[in-house]
């Protein structure tokens, strides 16, 4: 039955990484509209305490864990530590993730294993920390933040869509190897969105125009726009969606 609750996250705590700005702060924002209490994550204090503030004076309850999600070790001391002093992660996040830009014949190498280890090996190793705690309880919530480029390609980009393909089939995985132990994992496939990450292609106004027309919706997004399908996945509303990627992209997708 649908009532005023099925899309309520009061008395839940979710972790979601790369919160301190962009897609990660907006996504922070609407799970904590929608009732729940936030752990915002960053790797630089400053920023992440600025975030935190901000949401903080818009009434939100909000904890901060500084941490690099690359850091395996650091990773699952912060988890255990999360679990230990502020209870059980009910809604995991993972949403940091980084852009490199370069012809493949030129990319740096160096550039290609940072965007595998932020991009896909953190995912991993933050999901399979979070992992264990949601499989003694037999429950969870668990989306991964993927892309557009999961799907599709765009010059100078093939680094960074291989890591969100393959990200979307880790996130097929996932639901695959703990669903039948009460996990739900999907994922988000945002289309454009303004953010840091993005800052070149908004400041390029050939390439916005480029995207503008490209996009069915005629514009790029704005980062609350994609709070509603990470409250949705989160949700008793979506207890039977699983291993499912839900785009949200302005029919960018839809059309060659
Ligand atoms: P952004 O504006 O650059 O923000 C990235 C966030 O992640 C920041 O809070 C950053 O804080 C944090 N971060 C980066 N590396 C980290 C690490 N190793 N450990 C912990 N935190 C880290 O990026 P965004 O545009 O919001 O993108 C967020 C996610 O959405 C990414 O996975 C991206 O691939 C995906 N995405 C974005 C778009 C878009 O249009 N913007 C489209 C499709 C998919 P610190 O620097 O302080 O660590």
């Amino acid at each position: 039955m649908i009532d005023a609750h099925t899309f309520r996250l009061d008395g839940q705590l979710a972790l979601i990484t790369g919160s301190s700005a962009g897609i990660g702060l907006g996504l922070a924002r609407g799970l904590a509209q929608a009732g729940a209490a936030i752990v915002l994550n960053g790797r630089h204090a400053d920023k992440l305490q600025q975030a935190a503030t901000q949401l903080r004076n818009e009434g939100f309850t909000i904890h901060e864990r500084c941490f690099d999600v690359t850091d395996d070790e650091a990773v699952k001391s912060n988890i255990d530590a999360i679990e230990r002093d502020l209870g059980a992660i009910d809604i995991l996040i993972n949403n940091a993730g980084i852009q490199r830009r370069a012809p493949l014949q030129d990319f740096d190498h160096q550039d290609w294993h940072d965007l595998m280890q932020t991009n896909l090996n953190s995912v991993f190793y933050v999901a399979q920390a979070v992992a264990k705690h949601m499989i003694e309880r037999k429950q969870g919530r668990i989306i991964n933040i993927c892309s557009v480029q999961s799907e599709m390609g765009r010059p100078g980009i093939s680094p960074y869509m291989a890591s969100k393909g393959a990200l979307k089939m880790l996130t097929k995985g996932m639901a695959i190897d703990w669903g039948p132990l009460g996990l739900n994992v999907n994922g988000i496939g945002p289309g454009y969105f303004k953010t840091e990450l993005n800052d070149k292609l908004v400041n390029d106004p050939t390439f916005s125009q480029w995207l503008i027309n490209r996009t069915p919706s005629r514009r790029w997004g704005d980062v609350e726009e994609l709070a509603g399908a990470a409250v949705f996945l989160s949700s008793r509303a979506a207890s039977f969606v699983n291993g499912h990627i839900l785009y949200v992209d302005g029919g960018v997708t839809a059309q060659l």
